[in-house]
């Protein structure tokens, strides 16, 4: 089981969202929201490098891939995210709650 507090990321304690602080696996296997990624990333010729702030293991990726597509999704933080807070999100994005349910 994963528990609630993982759903949060640890730098900036946001919870987790599906538009902005999207779930976001380093190679060492920890995980950060996408909003704290970018802004630890650095850039050094071709490679981008993201240092972890907990076990600091870099993770190196191909600069000319934006971090998004670099970085995998935790899949298991991201349906977690889909059961507990598309309800509320989808009020905020005008979404027609019907086609949602279509979409999935
Ligand atoms: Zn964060
Ligand atoms: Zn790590």
């Amino acid at each position: 089981m994963v528990c609630s507090e993982e759903l949060e990321c640890v730098i900036c304690y946001c919870v987790y969202s599906r538009s902005e602080h999207i779930p976001r696996v380093l190679h060492c296997r920890h995980t950060f929201c996408s909003v704290c990624l970018e802004k630890l990333a650095s850039q050094r010729g071709v490679v981008r490098t993201v240092c972890c702030p907990l076990c600091r293991w870099v993770t190196c990726t191909n600069a000319s891939l934006s971090l998004p597509g670099a970085l995998w999704v935790n899949t298991d933080i991201w349906d977690r995210i889909s059961e507990e807070q598309l309800e509320e999100k989808s009020l905020d994005l005008d979404l027609d709650p019907q086609k949602l349910k279509k979409h999935m």
